[in-house]
This record gives structure tokens, C-alpha cells and sequence, in this order.
């Protein structure tokens, strides 16, 4: 059974509206579950549009790929953990980029696609041949992404001499195999593409590798970005307007998120898609010598601080993800609150492993919107807060990013909490956070270490304070 032409262009226009409001929906966490709820409807009536369309056979085999692809993936999105979202959605993006590449060598290769003469031919070998480098560079960029959120590959930036120049040649390699692919006849451009195909793939690698670990958020909306262009480069390729606008919706988005992480990090944003070009080395310097001692309380004696507070600034981040500590956290907030305390959450932009990571978990919690505040409204806020509660948070309050050139980090605005009068940082051991810098904050006269897992304290801490 086959619909026609019109009607499958009106599901497409109807789908391509429903990924629209999708993306609205999602500006918000007021109405991100009716977003999803709109991608998921696009999504279904999309599907459903292409396979019955004119031209398609084999829909039996479909269905049963598609079948078997629905089982794997509500298998993995209700195995996955929350901790675990950032390695799933990169190693997704990497599938968008496999699957370009797949597309480019399978319409290279569609003897109907060689009858095309003149500007279409012309135009459908370029369509390919950009298709599969943006493919390819998503797919092992998304790769070394994974591997770095996985702790698989060192997040420390890999730099080596001359990098620039070697990517500027690969790059001009790529344009002169392209010309030289586009002037075969039939399918005698394949080793072109397969050569272009093998150094985007090395391309992809270093442009990931080159970015060090505190600049991992942009490379994740980047490649997000990235494959969103890519499925609009397979939508030319098909010559399907939905996933060319699906694409160009998921592509301009994610330019528009890396954009916004860069502003949050104080980082240009072409020299992180760059691959880190004109990254500022740890050349700027020695490290600053870290002074002070370390000290440390217990639950019982945190609990008694916050008895006497008034007001309270609380800094999640991933080790609040690690521990799952969100809601005994708001129940001690709620707590405090009835005790008359003016008790806040501070979130950094870039806090956990996922843009917007510690919204999601605050949110899940059920913690009120009014009382999560954006680093830049709050940090006016500290010198007047009595004590912040650091909770398996790191990179986001290291003072080293306002105050040390040599670090990696240096340029980034941070939560700064060092300036509240007394601050707790719980976390399980001195190690250092995701950019692999030390933190000078641990050292403070005004800083105190509550060791252990973040929930296990809170949940003391909470039964000290009912006590
Ligand atoms: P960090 O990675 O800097 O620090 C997290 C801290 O949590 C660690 O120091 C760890 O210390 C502690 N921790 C881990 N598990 C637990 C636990 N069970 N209980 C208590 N503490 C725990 O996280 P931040 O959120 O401060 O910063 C995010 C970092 O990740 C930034 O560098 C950011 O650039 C990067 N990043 C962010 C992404 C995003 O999109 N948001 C994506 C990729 C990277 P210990 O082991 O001692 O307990």
C-alpha cells in the first residue's frame, strides 16, 4: 500500500511543524515533556510518511529493522543512568554521522542516481561528497567524545607541534580529491571518496582531541550540531525535504546551544569548533603555588552551621548526578526553608556532564523554579550568604579560573563562593574534577571538606539538623 505524493508532502509539512513546536516546547521546563511529546508524534508520522511512500519496497524488512532497532533503544534509554546520558547521547550522534557516510557510498554507488545529467549530476556528486566528510567527522568525533565522558580517553587537551598546519593540508587534500571525484565518469570516484572518507575520520579524531576536558560541553552541542547537518547533507542525498528541514532544525539549534555554552565559558566559539584553535596553552606562566590548609568537619558539625544560617547557597554538580543526591537534598532544603532560611540553588551553565544537567535532576526532584537561580544572578548574592554547600561539585567554584593563567580553565566565569562566609564542600576525596585541575577553594581560611558520598551526607546531615 502506497499514499500519494500530496498527501505524503502534507505528513511531512505536518511533522516538520511538530519538530518546531518540539523545539519550543523544549526552552522551557515548564513545557519540555509536551516537546518531547510533539517530537515523539513528528517523529511517528514522519516514519510512517516514508515508508508507505511511493517507491519504496521491501517495507516488511523495515519494519522488522525498525522493530528490532524500538526494542534495542527502550532497552537502553531505561537501562541507561542519568550519569551515563552525555556517553549515550554522544555515542547517538556518532550513528548520525555512520549513517551519513552509509547513505553518501549507498547513492554514490545507486546506478538511478548516475542517469542524472549536467547541474543535477554536478550538484548530486557535491551533495554526497560534503554529506560524507560531515559524516565522517561526526561519527569518530562523537566516538572520542564518548570515550572522553566515559573516562576511556584522557580528557587532557591533545596537542602536538604544527597540528594547525597539518589540518590546514588535510583539509585542502579533501578539496583537491573532491575536484578530482567530481570530473570521473559513473562510479570511477570511489577511491577519491574513500581516501576523503578515511581523513575526515582522522580529522574528526584530532578536532575532539584537541579539546580539553573543561571545553568538552561545547564539543558535545557541537557535534550535535554536526549531526544535524549531516542528516539534512543524507536528506539531499535522498532528496527527502523532511530530513533536510529535520536536519537543518537539529544542526542550526545545536550552533545556536554551542554559542551560548561558549558565552557561559568566556571561550571563542571558533576556536573550540576549531578544534581548540588558538586554545590559550598552559604556556602563560607556572601554575600558581596552591597556599593554605586543608580542614575538614563532620555531618554533625555542618548541621549545626546551617542552624545558625540564615542564608544558604547550595552548588550542585556531577558528584550530585554520581550520588543521585537531589532529593535528599530538597528535603533538607525544604527543611531549612520552614525554618525560615533563605536556602537557593546556585547553577553553573556548564555543572555535570550535559547542558542544563542540573536543571533536569533539580527538576525530577520537584524543586521549585524560583529557587534555582543562574550563576550570574546569584553571584552578586555571595558575599551576603552565610554558608554555600559546594555537593559533588568542582570545576564550577575553582578560583584558579579567575585568578591563575596557567590554568586550563583561566577565562571561565565560575560560581564564587569562595566569598560567602563559610563554605562546605562535600565531596569523597581531594581529587580533582573533570578538567583535571586542582582546586585552590579546598585550601581556603574560610573552607571546610565534609568527605563521603553526597547523598549518604546529606541524609546525615538532615537527621542531625531534625535532631
Ligand atoms: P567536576 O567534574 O568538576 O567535579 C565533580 C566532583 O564530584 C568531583 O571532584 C568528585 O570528587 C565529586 N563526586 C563524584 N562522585 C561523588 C559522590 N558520589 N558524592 C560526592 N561527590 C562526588 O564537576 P562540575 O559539575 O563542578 O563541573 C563540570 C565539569 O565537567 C566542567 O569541567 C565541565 O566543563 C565538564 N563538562 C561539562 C559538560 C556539560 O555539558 N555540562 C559536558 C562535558 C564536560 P570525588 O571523586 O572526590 O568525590
Amino acid at each position: 500500500m502506497f499514499i500519494a505524493k500530496e498527501i505524503q508532502t502534507a505528513a511531512y509539512l505536518f511533522a516538520s511543524i511538530l519538530f518546531i513546536l518540539s523545539l519550543g516546547g523544549l526552552s522551557s521546563q515548564e513545557s519540555a515533556k509536551r516537546g518531547v511529546l510533539y517530537g515523539i508524534v513528528g517523529m511517528i508520522v514522519a516514519i510512517i510518511a516514508t515508508v508507505l511512500g511511493e517507491g519504496v519496497s521491501g517495507q516488511v524488512y523495515i519494519i522488522v529493522a525498525i522493530a528490532i532497532a524500538s526494542a534495542i533503544g527502550l532497552m537502553l534509554a531505561r537501562k541507561v543512568e542519568m550519569t551515563a546520558m552525555p556517553q549515550l547521547v554522544a555515542i547517538l550522534h556518532s550513528f548520525v554521522g555512520l549513517a551519513a557516510v552509509l547513505v553518501g557510498f549507498g547513492s554514490y554507488l545507486d546506478p538511478h542516481t548516475h542517469t542524472l545529467t549536467g547541474a543535477a549530476h554536478s550538484i548530486h556528486l557535491w551533495e554526497v561528497f560534503i554529506g560524507v566528510f560531515i559524516g565522517a567527522i561526526t561519527f569518530t568525533g562523537s566516538i572520542i567524545a564518548w570515550g572522553k565522558l566515559e573516562g576511556k580517553v584522557r580528557s587532557k587537551a591533545l596537542m602536538y607541534p604544527g597540528r594547525h598546519a597539518v589540518n590546514i593540508v588535510l583539509m585542502i587534500t579533501c578539496v583537491v580529491l573532491g575536484v578530482l571525484y567530481a570530473q570521473q565518469e559513473g562510479t570511477g570516484g570511489m577511491l577519491h571518496l574513500g581516501i576523503m572518507t578515511a581523513i575526515a575520520c582522522f580529522i574528526g579524531i584530532m578536532l575532539v582531541m584537541a579539546i580539553g576536558g573543561g571545553d568538552m560541553p561545547v564539543v558535545v552541542s557541537m557535534l550535535n550540531s554536526y549531526s544535524g547537518w549531516a542528516a539534512s547533507a543524507a536528506g539531499f542525498m535522498l532528496g527527502n525535504d523532511l530530513l533536510i528541514v529535520t536536519g537543518a532544525l537539529v544542526g542550526s539549534s545545536g550552533a545556536i546551544l554551542s554559542i551560548h555554552m561558549c558565552h557561559a565559558m568566556n571561550r571563542s566559539f571558533f576556536s573550540v569548533i576549531l578544534g581548540g584553535f588558538g586554545n590559550a596553552p598552559a604556556s602563560k606562566g607556572e601554575a600558581k603555588v596552591i597556599e593554605g590548609e586543608v580542614t575538614a568537619l563532620n555531618h554533625e558539625e555542618v548541621a549545626g552551621l546551617l542552624k545558625e544560617a540564615k542564608s544558604v547557597v547550595i552548588v550542585p554538580g556531577y558528584g550530585m548526578a554520581v550520588a543521585k543526591a537531589q532529593y535528599p537534598i530538597y528535603d533538607m532544603v525544604q527543611y531549612m526553608r520552614k525554618a525560615g532560611k533563605n536556602v537557593r540553588f546556585a547553577i553553573h551553565p556548564v555543572a555535570g556532564r550535559l547542558p542544563g544537567h542540573m536543571n533536569v535532576l533539580l527538576a525530577e526532584a520537584n524543586v521549585p523554579y524560583d529557587i534555582v537561580m543562574e550563576m550570574d544572578e546569584i553571584n552578586d548574592d555571595m558575599p551576603d550568604t552565610d554558608v554555600v554547600m559546594v555537593i559533588g561539585a568542582n570545576d564550577v567554584v575553582n578560583p584558579s579560573a579567575k585568578d591563575d593563567p596557567a590554568s586550563s580553565i583561566y577565562g571561565m566565569p565560575v560560581i564564587e563562593a569562595w566569598k560567602a562566609e563559610k563554605v562546605i564542600i562535600m565531596k569523597r576525596s581531594m581529587s580533582a574534577g573533570y578538567s583535571g585541575e586542582d582546586n585552590p577553594l579546598f585550601y581556603k581560611s574560610n573552607s571546610e571538606m565534609l568527605y563521603g558520598d553526597a547523598k549518604d551526607s546529606v541524609e546525615k546531615i538532615l537527621s542531625f539538623l531534625k535532631a
